[in-house]
């Protein structure tokens, strides 16, 4: 039987909005080793803002921007929504044809019948285009591609959470050993992010798989996988298989697909690293009562 004291635990937990969905979760978070966050959008604010468009091949900024929004019309990823808030004109649907959102690379659809790509290097290179190589100091490139036509590049910028650092800062106070960043995002941004907070190791460039074998990696590393556990935290974009993998996966925000919140052990219902230091402190305060 489960001791009572652990319902105390769930429900002193769920009204700091944190769902922990059973007892062993608890157990688990209580001796976590290694902490592996997601980038874009859990360590980050996940709100990008267009701080620049560089055109090229004779294309003019405004339609390099212009056919990027509208073939990011359906995404719902926090790169698209700040493409469509740049641009601020109206998207007629009926325009927009056979959209492909492929995950960790980017979109492909026919906007006005030309086919229209937006994306990383990897999705250029997944569809034969060659590419200028662009200088981009700062934020991510997306790459815009129009009838097989590189037309240009848009850098997007985002922003830490303000409570990511402190939030870093208390798991190591806890004695969390690792603190990883997986990202699907460019190796420079990764880099910076991880220098910025300090930590411990970061994998760039991955798609979803690619998170759940550095995951998998991770745990294989382990002296002791009884006692050391690893959670992931993730913003719920794409992140269900790695979330599953984890033995605390843990979704930060309401924003997770239906999927991801199912998939999740752990619902943070605010976005904010820091209240992955606050479910640790609850569980090791409801297992130290249990002993
Ligand atoms: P993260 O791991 O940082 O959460 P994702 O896996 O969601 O990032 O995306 C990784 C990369 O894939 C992005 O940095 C971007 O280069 C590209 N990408 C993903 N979705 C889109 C999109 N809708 N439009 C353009 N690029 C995208
Ligand atoms: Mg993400």
């Amino acid at each position: 039987s489960v001791p009572l004291s652990y319902f105390g635990g769930l429900g002193g937990a769920s009204r700091r909005g944190i769902l922990v969905k059973g007892a062993s979760f608890l157990e688990a978070l209580a001796r976590l080793h290694t902490v592996v966050f997601d980038k874009t959008g859990t360590l980050t604010r996940g709100v990008f803002r267009v701080t620049k468009v560089v055109p090229y091949n004779g294309f003019r900024e405004e339609e390099v921007l212009a056919a990027a929004a509208s073939a990011e019309v359906y995404s719902t990823h926090p790169i698209a929504q700040s493409i469509r808030e740049a641009y601020g004109k109206e998207i007629p649907l009926e325009e927009v044809k056979d959209f492909q959102e492929i995950p960790g690379h980017g979109i492909s659809a026919v906007v006005e019948g030309r086919r229209v790509l937006a994306g990383n290097d990897r999705l250029l290179h997944r569809e034969g285009i060659p590419h200028e190589i662009c200088n981009i100091e700062e934020g991510t490139g997306i790459h815009v591609v129009l009838d097989g036509v590189y037309a240009g590049y848009i850098i997007i910028s985002d922003e830490i959470r303000p409570d990511a650092k402190e939030a870093i800062f208390k798991l190591k106070e806890l004695g969390v050993q690792r603190i990883i960043l997986l990202t699907g995002d460019q190796e420079r941004v990764a880099r910076l992010v991880a220098q910025k907070l300090g930590l411990d190791a970061y994998f760039a460039e991955l798609l979803p798989e690619g998170k759940v074998k550095k995951v998998e990696e991770l745990q294989a590393a382990l002296l002791n996988p009884d006692k050391q556990k690893i959670a992931f935290v993730g913003d719920g974009l794409n992140d269900a298989p790695v979330i599953m993998r984890a033995d605390v996966g843990v979704a930060m925000g309401g924003l997770g697909s239906d999927a991801t919140l199912q998939a999740a052990d752990v619902v943070l219902m605010e976005d904010a690293p820091s209240k992955l230091v606050t479910a640790i402190t609850i569980a090791r305060w409801t297992i130290r009562i249990v002993r």
